[in-house]
């Protein structure tokens, strides 16, 4: 499933290939993704220049004058910018024509993203609203996420999930923060110092940015490549490594369930 920082990359890969590019035609093979792809998105988009592609959480917004196409990945969706004409194969559901040399193909063989249309602010969809801060903005910083923690029993790792308190957190990088900051996966969220959220946000921000930044040599996979693109291969220090030393201290890392999710840490270093 592709987490905050391939949505990023993906978007760095795509973005100089549509903004400033007129909309010539939109195909739609697949209406029945995880919401149905209006039928006002073929209207709304062609004969439109593209003028920014954006994201907002997982969220990428395809936007020109008229409205914003909304899309999302799910489990298993990609996009690529390949010449026009290039033959559809199975799971190719959307094609967005740029004249006649150029597309932008959204595959998806397990349909859990979606393509959605609107002609209001993008920012104040059903689906975007209540989104909390980005990660990597000034916004989300050590004092909020200690206010937001106040009065809350779950534990950290649950917090830093909820794409309510932040966006584009997901298990593995949460365990990798986590890990980072020292912090026990199972701590409640309430008792949390402000130096600790300090730490915390710092390591969420470092997880994500360094994420970004091994992703940025995969760019070209998105434009005319054989194959779809993959996801980058990340240096993970504890997600995945039940078993295993401890990078830091040698220790075995342990695993658990929390909120159904599989969770990794080192006893020794996370404290609780
Ligand atoms: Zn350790």
């Amino acid at each position: 499933m592709p987490e905050l920082p391939e949505v990023e990359t993906i978007r760095r890969g795509i973005a100089p290939h549509v903004e400033g590019k007129r909309v010539s035609q939109v195909i739609v093979r697949q209406r029945q993704l995880r919401w149905p792809v209006p039928v006002s998105l073929e209207p709304g988009l062609t004969g439109s220049t593209i003028t920014r592609l954006s994201r907002r959480g997982k969220y990428l917004l395809l936007g020109c004058k008229s409205g914003t196409a909304i899309i999302h990945l799910g489990m298993s969706g990609s996009l690529q910018v390949l010449s026009a004409g290039q033959d559809a194969a199975r799971h190719d559901h959307i094609d967005i024509l740029f004249g006649k040399r150029r597309m932008l193909r959204l595959h998806d063989p397990r349909r859990f993203g979606c393509m959605l249309w609107t002609e209001q602010d993008p920012l104040a969809h059903a689906l975007l609203r209540d989104l909390g801060p980005e990660p990597l903005t000034m916004d989300f910083d050590a004092s909020y996420l200690h206010q937001r923690c106040q009065g809350s029993k779950r534990s950290i790792k649950t917090a830093i999930m909820d794409s309510h308190v932040v966006v584009g957190v997901g298990n593995i990088y949460a365990s990798e923060a986590l890990f980072v900051a020292g912090v026990h996966p199972l701590l409640t969220a309430n008792k949390i110092s402000l130096i600790r959220h300090k730490r915390l946000t710092a390591a969420i921000k470092q997880v994500l940015s360094a994420a970004i930044a091994a992703g940025g040599t995969t760019l070209r996979d998105f434009v005319d490549s054989d194959g779809k693109p993959g996801y980058f291969s990340q240096q993970l220090k504890v997600y995945g490594r039940a078993g295993e030393p401890c990078l830091a201290c040698g220790q075995q890392i342990e695993q658990c369930s929390i909120g159904q999710r599989s969770s990794f840490f080192c006893p020794h270093c996370q404290k609780q």
